[in-house]
């Protein structure tokens, strides 16, 4: 059993939800421990900082909890250093009793179809990472100059973008969206945005919430197509709740609302998937789309199958917004490359390496289930120590001593509140809750 006097060495890759959530339980949990949470960039907090849109403030509430975590004196938040790059995976496993990888789903996943490099043909991850201050997207080319937006994908990701586009200025200036982001979309002449879904109603992947939220978006109307719902108001009793409500919210408003033809437009078209985007002008200008009909007894579940049909979409701007999946940081770590999560049992890779979140259930779910998956695979930690005995390791110390020596420049927690303090101090002068800084070596000449 763990020795009464051995403390348990802990480092977390990652300070996105699942990184700081788990850390919280581990230190709640485990009488003498030491976690170090090392984080790719300068500052912390993953996709809350990074993903979750300006103009939902309420979500990002969960940073409280996650300061409360970062100032326990027995947990150490170390910015600026990247798994794979600064610091191995085996030099992590030497140093520390417990390696927890929770470092995300940062790639896209892309279409493969032809066209998809043409220019505004955009990730919705990277007009995310614009609009919201990641730094390897702050030079983003994107042109919004013409009317018509096509997003392909329908989750809430996708919704956020098409939010973002069509809501008026002036209700996004007081959020904490990059300036280079506000300037450009202040200029936009989008009006009509499309969001494009492979099935039908019944499977649609945006919830209740972000759908209701572009109902009522001002000055937008919302046209759906009649033909997308012929028989869908049948099948409606038959559904579990949650969808049940999203259904009837579709319908409703399939029904009821009354397009106003100097609003701006959102359209959401279902049982279409994308085949080729062309343009003539090395700008995207046609997306060519095929008629998808469903296959599959359970309703819900059922498949999109291509039919003969083919469909022309006009549009100035495409967004894929199809998911995400994680990177192969380092090759020590296994890979299940076909669903691009780390290869885990219930979050266990190996005895003493786990993993939880984005990397290792996919990028599903949002902040609070992304939070029970990482209580759940910290509470199998505390109980796998209780199991084993514990050797002393070296942990932070022998770390600090190769970070030192390959020249990375450390951001602790308080070197991360002095980033804080300044994007607030910025942000103040703009009449935002905060500006961020948008490079890396702006952050760290700060952090200084
Ligand atoms: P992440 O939040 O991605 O954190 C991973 C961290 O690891 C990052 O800080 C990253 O920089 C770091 N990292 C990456 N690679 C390395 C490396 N090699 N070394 C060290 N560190 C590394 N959920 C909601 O509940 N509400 C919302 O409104 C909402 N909006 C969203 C909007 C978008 C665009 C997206 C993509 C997601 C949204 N979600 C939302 C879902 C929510 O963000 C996720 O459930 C959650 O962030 C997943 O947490 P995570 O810790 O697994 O990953």
């Amino acid at each position: 059993s763990t020795s009464q006097n051995t403390e348990v060495k802990i480092c977390v890759i990652g300070s996105g939800p699942a990184g700081f959530y788990a850390s919280q339980h581990l230190v709640k949990h485990i009488p003498s421990v030491k976690i170090d949470i090392y984080e790719k960039l300068p500052v912390p907090f993953g996709l809350v900082r990074f993903g979750v849109a300006p103009d939902h403030p309420e979500v990002k509430n969960v940073i409280h909890t996650f300061n409360k975590t970062a100032e326990n004196k027995n947990v150490r938040f170390i910015g600026n250093v990247t798994l794979g790059k600064d610091v191995s995976f085996k030099e992590l496993k030497d140093a520390y009793h417990i390696v927890l990888l929770t470092y995300g789903a940062e790639e896209n996943r892309q279409l493969n179809i032809k066209g998809e490099n043409l220019h505004n043909v955009i990730a919705a991850r990277n007009i995310v990472g614009w609009y919201n201050g990641l730094p390897e997207n702050k030079d983003l080319q994107i042109n919004l100059s013409k009317s018509t937006a096509a997003i392909i994908g329908q989750g809430n990701v996708a919704i956020d973008v098409a939010r973002i586009l069509l809501t008026p200025i002036d209700q996004l200036k007081n959020t904490d969206i990059t300036q280079h982001a506000l300037e450009v979309l202040s200029t936009s002449k989008i009006k009509e945005v499309y969001l494009i879904g492979r099935r039908g109603p019944l499977q649609a992947a945006f919830t209740i919430k972000e759908l209701r939220e572009m109902l009522k978006l001002k000055n937008c109307s919302t046209y759906w197509c009649d033909s997308d719902f012929v028989g869908i108001r049948d099948v409606v009793p038959q559904l579990a709740r949650p969808r049940k409500r999203l259904t009837e919210l579709m319908l409703t408003s399939l029904e009821t609302t009354k397009p106003n033809a100097d609003y701006n437009k959102f359209k959401p078209i279902f049982f279409r998937s994308p085949l080729e985007f062309s343009g003539s002008t090395g700008d995207v200008e046609k997306l060519k789309l095929c008629v998808n009909k469903l296959e599959g007894a359970d309703i819900l579940r059922q498949k999109a199958v291509f039919t003969e049909d083919v469909e022309y979409l006009s549009c100035d701007l495409a967004v894929t917004s199809i998911g995400y999946k994680s990177l192969e940081v380092d090759p020590a770590i296994p890979f299940d490359s076909n669903h691009g999560i780390a290869k885990n049992a219930n979050g266990k890779i190996s005895d003493g390496v786990f993993t939880t979140g984005w990397l290792a259930t996919g990028p599903t779910g949002v902040i609070l289930s992304t939070m029970s998956n990482a209580f759940g695979v910290a509470e199998y930690i505390v109980s796998d120590l209780k199991k084993c005995s514990i050797e002393s390791k070296p942990g932070f110390a022998s770390v600090e001593k190769l970070l030192e020596k390959r020249g990375v420049q450390l951001v602790f927690w308080e070197n991360w509140l002095k980033i804080d303090a300044y994007e607030q101090e910025m942000g103040k002068k703009l009449g935002k809750p905060r500006e961020k800084i948008v490079t890396i070596k702006k952050m760290l000449e700060v952090a200084e």
